[in-house]
């Protein structure tokens, strides 16, 4: 039997960024098991986007908390790339969101103010502006904007990174300060110990741990159910495309389109209700296309290379769950959408939690038990 003191199920992003929190907090021996599988690849197929814009509309305390991470994510990426060694592309260059036409843009402005009142009632600020079609435009001098493009929302705060490398670099400096992670094994079955301890049967071992974390994303649910905790989360799958390198031209990033550090465009704004399929079509790459084709018609002319398909854990608010399982304090589950952008927090914030040292009591606001009522 392997032992462990905090055993972590899942190591894509949330897991990960979490379970370094834990080892920074001295929780002594942790155990990341992730069963990689090849249907969950959101923590590597995502568009690497780490904003706070547009998020927690008519739900303030997700707002806040988008807000929290956003404003830790600059020294989040410094201490990473420090530790680790890895370059995780951070541009701290701001992100926007194109508005076709003028009604699009007036909606956007009432947004703002919606969302701007909540935060305001939470006491954070909202630095989101409103642009015409021109201050749009200097966002991006070297693009041409399509001619429907009416404007858009900007704020300077947020950015994006490579998702792969912010993977890498957080289980690097996880395991430099002497975690443990074992990729291809996966959790079967959770019994927990009458003396407070969990056994967690694998594939392959038998752990047994003092806690437990459970965030296998899509694969949390199961495991949480074996416990006579209904999860409330549902699949979302979106598609990506990518194009090959070309010149760097494009400054920030668009909700719908952003470009790499090395060159590569790349779209993803699609969301479709298809269960837990992970694939790609034809009709979604199409629509994505040529929406980005409407805001910048030379994207039109490139070679696009590649595309696929990942399924986002929805929540039904869109806020995160963070949760102890009834009757198993012991027990956490972790379930969310924006698992890059929240990075910051689980490794500052959820990880004391977890271990029942949390100074923000915000955390509780996000139980599962929120959608029980
Ligand atoms: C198209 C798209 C674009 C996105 N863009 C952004 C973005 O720009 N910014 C942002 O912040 N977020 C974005 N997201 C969301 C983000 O990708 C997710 O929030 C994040 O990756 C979730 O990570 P996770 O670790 O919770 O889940 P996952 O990445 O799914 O990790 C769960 C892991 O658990 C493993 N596992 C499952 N069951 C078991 C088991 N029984 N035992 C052991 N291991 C198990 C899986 O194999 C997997 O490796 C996007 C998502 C999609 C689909």
């Amino acid at each position: 039997m392997q032992t462990a003191d905090v055993l972590v199920i899942g190591g894509g992003i949330t897991g990960s960024s979490t379970a370094l929190g834990l080892m920074r907090k001295g929780a002594g021996k942790v155990v990341i098991l992730d069963e990689q599988l090849k249907s969950q690849r959101l923590s590597r197929g995502n568009f690497g986007l780490t904003w706070f814009m547009c998020k927690g509309a008519g739900y303030p305390g997700y707002s806040l908390w988008c807000r929290k991470a956003a404003v830790a994510w600059p020294e989040y990426a410094e201490i990473l790339e420090d530790a680790s060694g890895y370059n995780i592309e951070l541009d701290w260059t701001g992100g926007a969101v194109h508005a076709f036409g003028q009604e699009e843009l007036d909606g956007f402005a009432r947004s703002v103010e919606t969302i701007r009142e909540g935060c305001s009632s939470k006491g954070i600020d909202y630095p989101v502006e409103v642009l015409d079609r021109q201050q749009f435009a200097e966002l991006m001098p070297k693009m041409t904007l399509g001619e429907d493009v009416a404007g858009g929302m900007y704020t300077k705060e947020q950015g994006h990174v490579n998702p792969l490398r912010l993977l890498g670099a957080v289980r690097s400096c996880f395991q430099k300060l002497g975690g443990v992670y074992h990729g291809a094994d996966g959790a079967r079955e959770i019994i927990p110990q009458s003396n407070g301890t969990v056994l967690v049967k694998t594939t392959t071992e038998t752990y047994e741990c003092r806690k437990l974390v459970i965030a296998a994303g899509h694969g949390s649910s199961r495991l949480t159910a074996a416990l006579g905790e209904k999860l409330n989360i549902y699949p979302q799958r979106g598609q990506l495309m990518v194009s090959a390198r070309c010149e760097r031209k494009l400054d920030i990033p668009l909700l719908a389109v952003r470009q790499t550090q090395d060159g590569t465009y790349l779209l993803g704004l699609s969301t479709e209700n298809t269960a837990l399929d992970s694939g790609v079509t034809a009709e979604a790459m199409k629509s994505q296309a040529a929406n980005a084709v409407r805001i910048f018609p030379e994207l039109a002319n490139l070679n696009w290379v590649r595309g696929w398909g990942a399924i986002r854990v929805m929540t039904p608010d869109g806020g995160p769950i963070y949760s102890k399982i009834p009757g198993h304090e012991n027990i956490s589950v972790l379930a969310l959408h924006s698992g890059v952008s929240l990075a910051p927090l689980h490794t500052e914030v959820i990880a004391p939690w977890i271990l029942g040292e949390t100074t923000d009591n915000q955390v509780s606001e996000f139980s599962n038990g929120r959608f029980h009522a």
